[in-house]
């Protein structure tokens, strides 16, 4: 295997650069400083655009100088010189200048004469109204001996400059400088390739060396785009043959047939359900049926809108595995969520809900017939004996079906006899969480996993490539459409007033109303729920502090002395409450006692009140698109007709309204799910639920490169089937782990 990848940096670099690069990039091996990949590169000839630089971040920019001036300085010792440069390549944009200061810059007074061109790095700052950079690292570009050598100028005006992620201590160029020296140490040609000769040879793909080589120096564009290209086929084939391992290793288990029972709980359960399930809910129902029955192990993700009915069809799968003598357990991202399930569950089951107090049998009523059913709820807040007594229940078997929080994956619960898994709004979850559930079975149980998020075919393929996938895409009839509009307070102040007299007239109309605001109180971030809470715009950051959000306690104080809402009760609801309280205001908006309910985002996912038509999200702009969506599937539940109000203090035409826009303009998830991609950066669409590995990928794009993972994907399921333990795909092998396990870095310096 590829041994040289692994040996210490300074045996290959020295240690006086080694160290560095350890200190600032965090690398210890020669393999890894290898793998450290430019993120773009920029061309010699060409000034890079001003108006488009990230504020706040560390930046490499190729810029001419305009003017160069010195001073001393008032207050202190020193001088200040201030040099101003543009990327004016007489061109015909609007030419950006950029403002450089340098304290006691001696280097820069002498060497940035007005025409210079050279390449900077530093992190832009905004003063007043013009954008600079301060004590900015720079190289000049027109005349350096090191870089120019002996090329001849044609061919150096083309030849690309890699930028890598800086440091604001070192710059990008010194990093190439460290990896020119690596590569020549190295002995690119002895490397093994991850890929299997079968592949290697196709498609005109660069060999692993050459790859090496121009990524990181390459003479022409087209030099990095086919190395990239390598790279990137090169990390779909590990992410899919890891994930083709992973679902050829889950179907060889083995797990307990939960076949239907005639005459069972479900078959009841059936026969006095208010309303005719949906035709898909039927159709999932019976792939769902068929494989619950089986001896290996079910691993289906089920896709369906907000509002599409998914409890109904886990319910039936649950009482399927009850009926067959098995447990259920149902796993929910957050307290409210859990207790809302319990509770609708329990209405849903009507007289087959056993309470446990006055005898339901729960599972172990074997084939006596279709008794009850016993529900428990199992959550971190629940009172010391409570908990004590659901855990207790949940180990005996009492328990035919255990509702609960990231609690149910406490080593200290565990279960008679687990059947299935059923993870509500799967995206709160990731891999491991799964895992931690499934070791709580005797056996592998089966596993249904739930999302409201539409995700495109390449991001299933991609974080849930080990599971089957299943979609509801039709809402339950009767079901009343949402009307969004955006409300833009900047260009229309008096609107502040009359949503709040609309709120009056739902709440006179017998209706009610959700309030949402970012932030809980003056001085925090609001509720972060993993994953989906953040916004995702990096555009989002700059205003932040500038204005002040909407706060829950804010909001509810002003509430309470608005005139028009005088005599109507009005509740806060957030994640730092004490549980009891949660439940207490939930169970109150849900008897339609309290009429508004001002709240952040604890109720974004699954909170099922009828009767709730209004939703006004302050600050919308603060929130991601699907979180919007999912918000205001929240309303409109009841056969009533449900209004959203997106309300913004931004100009229109600000970036962040676009998101606001969007989901206006649609209510189709599917449409929004893809324009929020868009929007975000790849980190946060892997996030914490990446399959497997934390690592993120560096040149895949799941949205951009749907051909190369389909292609990976085939050509993983076909290595999984030929060679299911890749003997003889020893450096795929080793380059999955290395995916899988990025802390590996650690483990060997310690051994
Ligand atoms: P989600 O898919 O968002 O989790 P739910 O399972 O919470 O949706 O269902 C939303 C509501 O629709 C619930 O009140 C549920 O009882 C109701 N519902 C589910 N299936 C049907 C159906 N076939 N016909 C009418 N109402 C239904
Ligand atoms: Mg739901």
């Amino acid at each position: 295997m590829n041994s040289e990848l692994d040996l210490p940096l300074e045996r290959k670099i020295g240690k006086r650069s080694a160290s560095v690069i350890e200190k600032h990039l965090g690398l210890k091996t020669a393999g890894s400083l290898l793998n450290y990949f430019p993120r773009r590169y920029l061309s010699r000839g060409e000034l890079t655009p001003i108006s488009n630089i990230p504020l706040d971040e560390e930046v490499t920019l190729i810029a001419r100088v305009l003017s160069n001036s010195t001073r001393q300085m008032r207050a202190r010792r020193g001088s200040l010189t201030d040099v101003v440069v543009t990327d004016d390549a007489g061109g015909s944009h609007v030419p950006g200048t950029l403002k450089l200061s340098f304290f006691n810059g001696f280097r820069a007074k002498a060497e940035l004469q007005p025409g210079r061109r050279a390449m900077f790095s530093g992190k832009v700052t905004r003063y007043g109204g013009s954008l600079g950079l301060t004590n900015p690292d720079f190289m000049l570009l027109d005349e350096d001996p090191e870089l120019t050598g002996s090329l001849d100028p044609e061919k150096l005006a083309a030849m690309p400059i890699p930028v890598y992620p800086a440091t604001a201590k070192l710059t990008s160029w010194s990093i190439h400088k460290v990896i020119s020296s690596l590569l020549q140490t190295l002995d690119l040609d002895a490397l093994e390739d991850p890929l299997p000769q079968s592949i290697a040879g196709r498609d005109g793909l660069l060999t692993v060396a050459d790859a090496y080589r121009l990524i990181h120096s390459p003479e022409t564009a087209g030099d990095w785009r086919r190395a990239q290209q390598r790279f990137r086929y090169q990390e779909a084939l590990v992410l899919q043959t890891a994930l083709a391992r992973r679902r050829a290793q889950l179907a060889a288990e083995e797990a307990t047939a939960r076949r239907p029972r005639a005459e069972g709980l479900l078959s009841c359960f059936d026969r006095q359900l208010p309303f005719t399930l949906t035709a898909g809910q039927t159709a999932v129902g019976k792939t769902l049926a068929e494989e619950l029955a089986q001896d290996t192990p079910m691993n289906r993700l089920l896709q369906g809108e907000v509002g599409s009915g998914k409890t109904i069809v886990a319910l039936r799968a649950m009482l399927q595995v009850v009926d067959a003598g098995g447990q259920a357990a149902l796993l929910a991202p957050t307290e409210v969520l859990a207790a809302q399930h319990f509770d609708s569950i329990r209405r849903t089951l009507g007289p087959l809900a056993g309470d446990g107090i006055f005898g339901g049998t729960g599972m172990l009523g074997g084939d006596a017939g279709p008794d009850t059913v016993q529900l428990t709820l199992l959550t971190g807040s629940l009172p010391t004996a409570a908990r004590k007594q659901a855990m207790l229940d949940a180990a005996s078997g009492n328990a035919g079906i255990v509702i609960g929080t990231h609690a149910l994956l406490s080593d200290k619960t565990s279960f008679q006899d687990l059947g299935l898994i059923v993870v509500d709004e799967q995206h709160r979850f990731g891999v491991e969480q799964r895992d931690a559930l499934r070791a709580k079975a005797n056996r592998p149980p089966h596993l249904l996993v739930m999302t409201a998020t539409p995700i495109p075919r390449t991001v299933a393929m991609t974080v849930f490539g080990d599971l089957e996938t299943s979609v509801l895409d039709e809402l339950p009839a009767g079901r009343a459409p949402i009307s969004t509009h955006v409300v833009g307070l900047a260009e229309n102040p008096g609107w502040a007033e009359r949503i709040w007299k609309r709120s009056r007239e739902e709440i006179d109309a017998g209706h009610q109303v959700y309030v949402v605001c970012p932030k809980i109180g003056t001085d925090d971030d609001g509720d972060f729920t993993p994953g989906e809470a953040e916004p995702s715009d990096a555009d989002l950051a700059e205003d932040a502090s500038a204005r002040e959000l909407a706060s829950v306690t804010t909001v509810l104080e002003s509430l309470r002395q608005e005139a028009v809402l005088d005599g109507v009760r009005v509740e806060p609801l957030h994640g730092r409450q004490d549980p009891a309280l949660k439940t207490e205001t939930m169970a109150s908006f849900a008897a339609n006692e309290t009429k508004l309910l001002v709240s952040t985002t604890v109720i974004e996912v699954g909170v099922d009140v009828h009767n709730a038509t209004l939703m006004v999200i302050l600050d919308a702009d603060r929130f991601g698109i699907s979180q919007l969506h999912q918000l205001r599937g929240r309303v409109g539940r009841g056969g009533l007709p449900g209004t959203c109000l997106l309300v913004t203090t931004l100009e229109p035409g600000h970036p962040s309204r676009r998101r606001l826009d969007a989901v206006a303009a649609t209510t189709d998830g599917f449409e929004l799910s893809q324009e929020d991609l868009k929007l975000r950066r790849e980190g946060d669409i892997l996030g914490a639920s990446q399959s497997g590995g934390r690592s993120t990928l560096k040149l895949l794009r799941v949205l951009e490169h749907e051909d190369i993972i389909a292609r990976a994907r085939a050509d993983a399921q076909r290595l999984v089937a030929e060679d299911p333990g890749l003997q003889n795909h020893q450096t795929l092998a080793a380059a999955i782990d290395d995916y899988l396990n990025p802390e590996k870095e650690a483990f060997l310096e310690r051994g």
